[in-house]
This record gives structure tokens, C-alpha cells and sequence, in this order.
């Protein structure tokens, strides 16, 4: 698809945020890139327009069946004022697995690459340049036909919008307190688990309101099956070290294929550092640890980079982990990645476009 994209420029820009009070999508940019969808002429009408609120019909079929999916990766600006994207062919591709599990058409991956581009070079005033903040980048997708029939629906919209955000943990990371989750489960084999459906975060409200009732800030969630074996940690991926290698649970249908765990995957490789993906479950974990052989735990995800676990609680149990400090590996694989996603280190793997 190669349809010119339109813009229609707004009167007044807004004022734009202080670095310090960002946060994490608070605030949004000027403009968003909006694209159309209807069985019967495909995608189409891409334009970049004034950010604004959406009219739909109360009947779109998104509010009651809730084809809804999104993706969500970074823009960031390097000393010299260069601006880059982190792996995006990564998102668009992971967008399409979204789009093909919910029975929503397809896009043109490099078509939406580069309305994102446009877009962010229309908004390259927006991309903070404070230490650790970045413009987070918000693609999604959503049916629009009004029908009440349960059926896949004929009409959908994209879009995309911007956000300025902070730096996740400040100038240092910090270990989080983790509670293994027993009752609730985020997602099952043969669902959409392994994909990024609104439905999915909607499930896993209750689960995290519950954890941090009680004082930890996410949730370690286990399989749905057996309530047994470890699947990712809040919105992240979860790796583990024990006694030297690096273990990380492999990919089943349930987890989320994260971008920033196959970046670490690579890292790891490149370093020689032992890694291997593998079904493991809460007990060895804990086992592990009761030898003496648990060093390190952190989780992955495109907001935080790397997040070290300093606790987790499971069955009223509760292991501490490197004494709450932040793990030698953890510390080396947020910089390495975080010194690439900046341009301050060398980019080996050509991931940066
Ligand atoms: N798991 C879940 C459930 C997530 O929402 C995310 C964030 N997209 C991740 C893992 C990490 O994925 P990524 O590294 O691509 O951000």
C-alpha cells in the first residue's frame, strides 16, 4: 500500500510538559496518524491529523465483542539529535499476530512503519531529552462497524497516538517486591495470551489491584493449567540466574513474545553467557534459592527495559533476592540495551532504525 498519508495542521500547538513531571502517558502530542478500514476498499485514508477525540457509535462492535489490540514500542533522541526507533519491524510484525488472532485484516507493515516515521518527524519536538525519557509510541486497533451480531467485524480504525515519558526508575533501578499469583491466571494456551489484546490487561486488573493491596507492585503470573509454571511478571517478561546460567521461560502460547526478552536472549548469546529458554516452574524457583543458587531476577518489557526483583512472595512465603540490590547482570544488560536505544554504545545487532 503506498497511499500518500494527508495532514491537516492544527491552529495552536499545545503547551508542552516539564520533563520532571512527565510520568508515564499523561501527556499527549499534537498530532495522530488515523487510518480506515471497511471490507469492502481495505485500509485506507491515512492521514496525520490534530490530536482530538473520536465520535463513535455507540453500537461499534468494539464496545460489546472487543476487538481491541495494540502495541506499544519507544522514540528516542540521541546526543547529537538523531531520533530512533528500537526494532519497530518487531511491534508492526507482533501487530499482525494481534490483528490475525482476533480476526482483525491485516496491515502493511511497512506502510505503518512509515506513517509512524512521518508522524514522529511531524512531532519530533515532543521527544524529551532528559536522562531515560522518550516518546512512547501508542499503534492500535479497534472495530468500528455498528452491528450487535457477534461476528468479526467489517469496519475497523488505527491509530496511532504519541506520549512523552519519564525515566522509569529515575536516575537508578530499583528492585521491585513480587507476589506469585495462586488464584488468578492472565492467560491460557490456545487463547491470546501470546498476543496484545485490550482484554487481556482488562483480566489482569483485579490480580494487580490485589497485590498491591498487600504491598508488592506486580504480579509473577503461573500457568493457568497446573498453576505451576512461571509465565511473565506484570507487563513483563521474567528471567532468572541461577548458579551462572540464565533461564527464562520459553515461549508456549500464553506469554507474550516481548521484544526487549529477545533482546536480552541475543545479549546474553553475544556475551557467552549461558541462556536457554525452558518450562519452569514456582518450586524450582524457590529451590534455587534455598541452595543458594538464585542470583538474580529481573523482568523485560519496552517501559522499564530491565526491572530487578528484589522479593517474591508465594504461599505466604517470601525470598529475598541479592539482598534487594540491583543484580550485576541486571545493571549490565540495562545499560548495554538502554546505551544502544540512546546511541551511546555500539549497536552490534543493527537494531536501532
Ligand atoms: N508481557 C506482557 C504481558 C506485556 O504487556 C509486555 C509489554 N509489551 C511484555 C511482556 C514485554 O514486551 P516488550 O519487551 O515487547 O515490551
Amino acid at each position: 500500500m503506498k497511499q500518500e498519508i494527508a495532514f491537516i495542521q492544527r491552529a495552536d500547538l499545545k503547551v508542552k510538559p516539564d520533563t520532571a513531571s512527565l510520568g508515564f502517558g499523561k501527556y499527549f502530542s499534537d498530532y495522530m496518524f488515523v487510518m480506515d478500514y471497511h471490507t469492502d476498499i481495505g485500509w485506507n485514508d491515512p492521514r496525520i491529523i490534530p490530536y482530538a477525540p473520536l465520535t463513535l457509535d455507540p453500537a461499534s462492535m468494539v464496545f460489546h465483542y472487543g476487538q481491541a489490540i495494540f502495541e506499544g514500542l519507544k522514540a528516542y533522541k540521541t546526543a547529537d539529535g538523531t531520533i530512533q526507533l528500537f526494532r519497530p519491524e518487531k511491534n508492526m510484525k507482533r501487530l499482525n499476530e494481534s490483528c490475525d488472532r482476533l480476526c482483525i485484516p491485516l496491515i502493511d507493515e511497512d506502510f505503518l512503519l512509515h506513517a509512524i516515521k512521518q508522524l514522529i518527524v511531524t512531532e519530533k519536538d515532543w521527544i524529551p531529552d532528559g536522562e531515560g525519557t522518550s516518546l512512547y509510541i501508542r499503534p492500535f486497533i479497534f472495530s468500528t462497524e455498528p452491528y450487535l451480531g457477534v461476528r468479526a467485524s467489517k469496519q475497523y480504525q488505527l491509530l496511532v497516538i504519541l506520549s512523552p515519558v519519564g525515566a522509569y526508575y529515575g536516575n537508578q533501578l530499583s528492585p521491585v517486591r513480587i507476589n506469585v499469583e495462586e488464584h488468578y491466571v492472565r492467560a491460557v494456551i490456545g487463547g491470546v495470551g501470546h498476543v496484545k489484546t485490550a482484554g487481556n490487561y482488562a483480566a489482569s486488573l483485579k490480580a494487580q489491584e490485589k497485590a498491591e493491596a498487600n504491598g508488592f507492585a506486580q504480579i509473577l503470573w503461573l500457568d493457568a493449567k497446573e498453576n505451576k509454571y512461571v509465565e511473565e511478571v506484570g507487563s513483563m517478561n521474567i528471567f532468572f540466574k541461577i548458579n551462572g546460567e540464565v533461564i527464562t521461560p520459553r515461549l508456549n502460547g500464553s506469554i507474550l513474545p516481548g521484544v526487549t526478552r529477545d533482546s536480552v536472549i541475543e545479549l546474553l548469546k553475544y556475551w557467552n553467557i549461558p541462556v536457554r529458554e525452558v518450562k519452569i516452574s514456582i518450586e524450582e524457583v524457590f529451590a534455587a534459592y534455598e541452595r543458594g543458587e538464585l542470583e538474580e531476577a529481573f523482568g523485560s518489557g519496552t517501559a522499564a527495559v530491565i526491572s530487578p526483583v528484589g522479593e517474591l512472595n508465594w504461599n505466604d512465603q517470601t525470598i529475598t533476592i541479592n539482598d534487594q540490590n540491583i543484580g550485576q547482570l541486571s545493571q549490565r544488560l540495562y545499560n548495554e540495551m538502554t546505551g544502544i536505544q540512546l546511541g551511546k554504545k555500539e549497536d552490534p545487532f543493527n537494531w536501532t532504525v
